[in-house]
């Protein structure tokens, strides 16, 4: 009769698991194709490392720990309930057959089991007594949790009191090795008692698992089904990479996210796969300083709105409507009738991100929220034109003047006065064939007074190492990045092609910036236009130069200095030691890092096309960033990046007015230790 009882609720659950699946993949169809499929190897790999190793987890010590005894407890309790179900379905099926294996699990579910039990109980005191930040939710989210830890808590302290009750009737296996069963034996008590024990402690068990797993489904503990898939399919591309739109695709109507079904299927994912930690919110520099920006939000409300929302399109789908068919049954009630951007996700929100991809480093799972954001931005500005009115100059800029700034393009090579520095178009062409390297300037570095003089400097240190480089001049013009941040995706490819054809004419194979931004773009972005070219930062330039011995007779500096990470260089580009081994070379600096540094760097506030745009909600980032670095006791803010230059220079005069306290590009501080001289002030 257990047999029979059991069948049905066995079938019963897994129909019940299947049917979910089914429906959740429907959902996934919602979105658009995506090809995440290839390099089966590197994919595993990441699994390994990032779901079952739980590597951006261990980032966090403490909670890393609690969760990985959850996680991998729950690996080791498989083989529990793979011998519980069978042991329901086949009498006298067991795993004991493993012999010695069978041992070494069952010693190791036990040990898993008190393992989980303290995670569980550490998790539940986090959440409701020690209320850590991050994991605060409405009141659905906190009852969903709580019962999702008292499920978990169910099902291994039945397993615990099942075991300890197998002794007492007599029914344990012969390999079987279970010290806290065994510890627990007394509680168990013997004969029919322990029998009638081991009899309600299985059933509780296997309902609580199945019922767990059904539950699953309609809980934000969805990620215990999609993690792993989520990880297999996670970029292996750099993930701030945007995507290229087709302009010339005819079939293409809609630019950018305007509804779940113009994100892409893995997208759709992200949102299932979110586990709520709110660790991209905890370090995200809007949100920390009090802005509406909650990158956490914005992966669950795409949630929200893909269950909302999903069904009726999938009908849609079924009846053979298209999209706007789906929408309309939407707003017809088969859905909420509510619009993405506005009900669920608040525009305002996604102007504030300065895309520094802290979000993105922190992400257990491997969520992408910067690809997301600039997709909704695109929709906003190029099927609505509705976002804030300060970045119109700055396209307008960009698009007339080739800047972002309201400067004439042909002032872009006046920061060369007096310098000898010449242009690939002053230069013959067998002499560029022998050219070491293009200096691509930028526009902060071509018209930013201050910066102008960080250009100087790199370029003095490349006369000074014998570097044979030439710049574009008035034929360089912005490379995009602004633009395509700010979701101008039409504008930012007008600027590309242009620079891509003027960079091939000249057959230009390496290029050195001192913009991580125009860094960032060119390697990585201008290849998908046709534009493959050897691109490297100027610290790493410099470095090699230091390294070779071009660059030497560094004098003694005595000065306190912190280097602020650009997100641009270190996030993007994991190129964190270069900056740092400039100062190294320079005697005398006492180098001190901010808390937040490297990969956990916190943002200027500027990436994203902030350095355009009004900051008008809560603290100022640059004020956090400049009130850390000043913290350090350092009378030296070393910064590798025009916008931190800016944003570090506006929050030292904000901070420090007595003026004790100076920023300098590391190039700056390099080329001050070889003259021998510090200036005063840049
Ligand atoms: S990229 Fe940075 S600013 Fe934008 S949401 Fe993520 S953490 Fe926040
Ligand atoms: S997006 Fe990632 S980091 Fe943010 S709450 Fe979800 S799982 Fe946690």
């Amino acid at each position: 009769m257990k047999h029979i009882l059991f069948w049905v609720l066995f079938i019963a659950a897994m129909g019940g698991i299947a049917w979910n699946v089914k429906r959740l993949i429907s959902y996934l169809s919602v979105g658009k194709p995506e090809n995440r499929f290839g390099n089966v190897g590197e994919r595993i790999r990441n699994v390994l490392v990032v779901a079952i190793g739980q590597s951006k987890l261990m980032r966090e010590p403490l909670a890393g720990a609690i969760h990985a005894a959850i996680f991998w407890g729950f690996l080791v309790l498989l083989a529990a309930v793979i011998e519980a179900l069978l042991e329901g379905l086949f009498p006298g099926a067991n795993l004991n057959w493993l012999g010695p294996v069978y041992s070494l699990l069952t010693i190791s579910q036990d040990v898993f089991c008190v393992l989980i039990l303290v995670g569980v109980i550490w998790a539940f005191w986090r959440r409701n007594v020690s209320k850590v930040r991050r994991l605060q939710g409405d009141a659905a989210e906190k009852k969903d949790a709580t019962l999702i830890l008292a499920l978990i808590g169910i099902i291994v302290t039945s397993l615990l009191l099942m075991n300890a009750a197998r002794y007492g009737a007599g029914i344990e296996y012969s390999w079987a090795v279970r010290p806290v069963g065994h510890l627990l034996r007394p509680l168990a008590g013997s004969g029919s008692g322990a029998a009638a024990l081991f009899e309600t402690m299985w059933w509780v068990h296997i309902i609580t698992i199945l019922g767990f797993m059904n539950y699953l489904p309609y809980s934000k503990h969805l990620h215990v089904m999609t993690s792993v898939p989520n990880v297999y399919f996670g970029t292996l591309d750099t993930v701030n990479k945007l995507k290229k739109i087709d302009f010339e695709d005819e079939t293409q109507t809609k630019y950018g996210v305007s509804d779940i079904e113009d994100f892409t299927w893995k997208q759709l994912l992200d949102g299932m796969t979110c586990t709520h930690c709110g660790r991209c919110t905890s370090v995200c520099p809007a949100n920390l300083t009090g802005k509406v920006l909650d990158p956490k939000q914005i992966i669950i409300q795409t949630h929200h709105r893909t269950m909302n929302h999903a069904p009726s399109l999938v009908a849609a789908a079924a009846a053979g409507l298209d999209a706007a068919g789906g929408a309309e049954a939407s707003a017809d009630g088969a859905g909420d009738g509510k619009k993405f951007v506005g009900d669920y996700i608040n525009p305002e929100a996604l102007w504030q991100c300065t895309t520094c991809m802290a979000c993105v480093q922190e992400c257990p799972v491997m969520i992408e929220h910067v690809p997301a954001i600039v997709d909704l931005r695109r929709a906003l500005v190029m099927m609505e034109a509705d976002f804030p009115g300060e970045i119109q100059p700055a396209f307008q800029n960009i698009e007339n003047n080739f800047t972002p700034w309201a400067f004439a393009a042909s002032e872009r090579a006046d920061w060369r006065e007096g310098t000898g520095v010449l242009t690939m178009e002053e230069t013959p062409e067998e002499e560029r064939e022998q050219l070491d390297v293009l200096f691509w300037v930028g526009c902060a570095g071509s018209y930013d007074d201050r910066y102008r003089k960080v250009t100087r400097s790199f370029a003095e240190l490349m006369e000074i190492a014998g570097v044979k480089f030439r710049i574009l001049g008035t034929e360089e013009r912005c490379t995009g990045d602004p633009a395509r941040r700010l979701g101008n995706e039409y504008l930012a490819q007008m600027m590309i092609t242009m620079n891509v054809e003027t960079l091939n004419a000249y057959n230009v194979k390496k290029i050195v910036t001192t913009c991580p931004h125009c860094f960032n773009t060119l390697k990585n972005e201008y290849p998908d236009f046709g534009g493959s070219y050897e691109v490297v930062h100027h610290t790493a330039f410099i470095d090699s130069l230091v390294k070779q011995g071009r660059i030497k007779g560094m004098t003694e500096m005595q000065h306190k200095v912190t280097y602020h990470d650009s997100c641009y260089l270190g996030r993007y580009n994991n190129q964190y030691e270069a900056p740092r081994a400039l100062l190294e070379n320079v005697p005398g600096l006492d180098i001190i890092e901010m808390d937040r540094s490297k990969s956990r760097g916190l943002c200027c506030g500027a990436g994203g096309g902030q350095m355009y745009m009004e900051e008008k909600q809560g603290k100022r980032v640059n004020i956090e960033r400049t009130e850390e670095a000043l913290g350090t006791g350092a009378d030296v803010v070393a910064t590798a990046c025009p916008f931190c230059m800016t944003m570090m220079s506006d929050g030292v005069k904000a901070t420090d007015p007595d003026g004790h306290v100076v920023v300098r590009d590391v190039a700056e501080v390099l080329l001050e230790s070889v003259r021998g001289s510090v200036a005063a002030d840049a």
